[in-house]
């Protein structure tokens, strides 16, 4: 049987982009919602043909323990209610996805995980590029070393944002450009290069919009540092857009650009074009945790992975607020994750 997913959260990601991927899905499909607007709950309700008793807001949220339809809860809210959202859902006895990035801390991951390990159910963070072709083939071309070693990796995930939302603030976000967007570049030189970094390396960029950017940084740049003497330049920002992922290697070069898009991504090597099909990224990343789920099996995309991205992210953070010190990682317990 396809198994069931309650969307917690049914804003901007949910609406566009989570519910029309649980159309396409093979392995799962939207059960319930949940959600404080009686108007959103009618209106998924009417548009996914959902029973009345699917419907929850965070009122009644436990209650879904008692619902044999819903198997898997998706939390699809501001990042620094990530924590509080998995936690609850596990303890109801439901599989857990969580959207990216993770949660504010390594603490908060911390707990999540132990929240999903005590009830025994299973995590996973809401990483599509795994899932889609041209990215696995960036994976493929740089830790299979299709072009020889990787020496260095450029990445860059900015989008403007001009208009207030939960994302400028601080509090609810975790942090700015870097948790939002770079959590992508911080993803693309793990999975290109097959490491983990040893030390990373940041500072702020200028506010030019100090109004807007009262408690996020408006843009950031960093560098991470890997065993092997490879290198990733990173960057993010909400003052330009950007989308580029390109990897120089020892006999040639391989790049997407945009790289970390629902769709239209494209890809190039030095050799030529990259021909791949375009997909409904989150529909192949639902079905993939749902055979998880079905088979009991640790999904790729996991909580710990998740939280080895957050740990990344705070060192950067460090580095930033210490203008550009270089700080180290000991991430050596994640080894099996790449
Ligand atoms: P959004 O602002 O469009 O929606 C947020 C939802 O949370 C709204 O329905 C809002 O009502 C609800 N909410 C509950 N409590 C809230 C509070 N205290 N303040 C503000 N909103 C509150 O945001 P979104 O773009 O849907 O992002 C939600 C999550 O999904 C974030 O973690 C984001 O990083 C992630 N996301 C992931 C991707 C991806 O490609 N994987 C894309 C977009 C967003």
């Amino acid at each position: 049987r396809k198994l069931g997913v309650a969307l917690v959260g049914l804003g901007r990601y949910s609406e566009g982009q989570l519910g029309p991927a649980l159309k396409e899905t093979q392995h799962c499909y939207l059960a319930g919602v949940v959600s404080s607007s009686e108007e959103k709950r009618k209106r998924w309700q009417a548009q996914y043909d959902l029973p009345g008793s699917n419907l929850y807001n965070y009122d009644t949220f436990e209650s879904m323990a008692a619902n044999p339809a819903i198997d898997i809860v998706y939390v699809v809210l501001p990042n620094a209610l990530h924590a509080e959202y998995v936690v609850r859902a596990a303890r109801t006895g439901k599989h857990v996805i969580c959207e990216k990035p993770m949660a504010t801390s390594v603490e908060e991951c911390q707990r999540m995980i132990r929240a999903c390990q005590e009830a025994g159910v299973l995590l996973s963070i809401g990483y599509r590029l795994h899932f889609d072709p041209f990215n696995k083939e960036m994976m493929h071309l740089g830790q299979d070393q299709v072009f020889g070693n990787v020496k260095r990796i450029i990445a860059d995930d900015s989008m403007t944002l001009e208009k207030e939302e939960w994302r400028l603030d601080g509090a609810l976000a975790g942090g700015g450009p870097l948790m939002n967007n770079g959590v992508y570049c911080v993803q693309a030189a793990l999975f290109v290069t097959g490491e983990l970094p040893v030390a990373v390396r940041a500072e702020f960029s200028p506010k030019t919009k100090p109004d807007l950017f009262r408690t996020v940084e408006e843009g950031i740049q960093w560098e991470m540092e890997f065993a092997s003497g490879k290198k990733a330049l990173c960057e993010s920002s909400y003052s330009k857009d950007g989308n580029l992922l390109r990897v120089t290697a020892e006999r040639g070069w391989f790049e997407l650009n945009p790289a970390y898009e629902y769709k239209g991504l494209k890809g190039q090597t030095s050799e030529g074009p990259m021909e791949f099909p375009t997909i409904r990224q989150q529909a192949a990343q639902l079905d993939d945790f749902a055979l998880c789920v079905k088979r009991g099996v640790t999904s790729r995309v996991s909580g710990e992975m998740g939280m080895r991205d957050v740990e990344i992210m705070m060192a950067i953070y460090e580095s930033a607020r210490k203008g550009g010190e270089r700080v180290t990682l000991h991430l050596e317990a994640y080894q099996d994750l790449i």
